[in-house]
C-alpha cells in the first residue's frame, strides 16, 4: 500500500517549498494541487468564462483537461496538453483560482486525478483539502500555518527580489481576502483534519520545518 502525506495550510506558508523539500528527502512523489486549481483558472481567463453562469462553466470545464508529469524530478502541469507551469504564478491566476476552486464542478474535476495518484504512488500531497477530503486516510496529516503578517512579508521579499513593484499592506489585504474566501466557502473549506499535526511556521526556519515533517513521517512508516 502506498504512504500518503497530507498537507495543508493557507496560501504563503511556505506549503510548496517545505513539500517539495520533505518529499524530495523522503523520496515521495511531490503533488502540488493548487498547479491544478491554477491550471484550471488558466484555461476559464483564456475562455473568459463568467464562473457565476452555472452552464458557461460547466460547458468549459468539458474542454479542459488537467494533467501532470515530472521533469528533474519537478512536477509539471499541463492544460489540454499544454505544459503551463510557467504561466500559473501570476496574481491574475490566482484570484481566479481562488474564485473558481469554490465552484464544486471545478473541485470535482480534481478529485479523481488527485486520489488515483495518491493510490498508486507514496505521495506528498498539498493543497487546502488533502487531509479533510481527498486522502482521507493519509498515515501522516500536518496542517502548516503562519500568521498573515509573516506570510505577506515572505511574499512581500520574494516581489521584491523578482523587481516587481507592491506594498507590503496589499498583499497582507489579498492574504486576509484569500484566507476568508478558502476558510468560508461552502464545498470543501480549508480547515485542519482532526487527526492532523499542527505546525505554525511563523517563528521556524524551513530545514525545521521539513525536518520536522520527516521525524513524523519516519516514525509512522
Ligand atoms: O496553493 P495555491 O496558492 O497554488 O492554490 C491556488 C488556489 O487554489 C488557492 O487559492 C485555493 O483556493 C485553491 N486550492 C484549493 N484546494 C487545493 C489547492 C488549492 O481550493 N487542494
Amino acid at each position: 500500500m502506498s504512504f500518503n502525506i497530507a498537507i495543508d495550510g493557507p496560501a504563503g506558508a511556505g506549503k510548496s517549498t517545505i513539500a517539495k523539500r520533505a518529499a524530495k528527502e523522503l523520496s515521495f512523489i511531490y503533488v502540488d494541487t493548487g498547479a491544478m486549481y491554477r491550471s484550471i483558472a488558466l484555461g476559464l481567463l483564456r475562455g473568459g468564462v463568467d464562473i457565476e453562469d452555472t452552464q458557461a462553466l460547466e460547458k468549459a470545464l468539458e474542454q479542459i483537461e488537467v494533467s501532470i508529469g515530472y521533469e528533474n524530478h519537478e512536477q509539471q502541469v499541463f492544460l489540454n496538453q499544454e505544459n503551463v507551469s510557467g504561466l500559473i504564478r501570476t496574481e491574475e491566476v490566482s484570484r481566479m483560482a481562488s474564485a473558481a476552486s469554490a465552484k464544486p464542478q471545478v473541485r470535482a474535476k480534481l478529485t479523481e486525478l488527485q486520489r488515483s495518484l495518491a493510490r498508486r504512488e507514496d505521495v506528498l500531497m498539498d493543497g487546502r483539502d488533502i487531509g479533510t477530503m481527498i486522502l482521507p486516510d493519509a498515515q501522516l496529516k500536518i496542517y502548516l500555518t503562519a500568521s498573515v503578517h509573516t506570510r505577506a512579508l515572505r511574499r512581500y521579499k520574494e516581489l521584491i527580489e523578482r523587481g516587481e513593484d507592491c506594498s507590503l499592506e496589499d498583499i497582507e489585504k489579498d492574504i486576509e481576502e484569500r484566507d476568508y474566501r478558502d476558510m468560508h466557502r461552502e464545498t470543501a473549506p480549508l480547515c485542519q483534519a482532526e487527526d492532523a499535526v499542527l505546525i505554525d511556521s511563523s517563528e521556524m526556519t524551513i530545514d525545521e520545518v521539513v525536518e520536522r515533517i520527516i521525524s513524523l513521517a519516519k516514525s509512522r512508516m
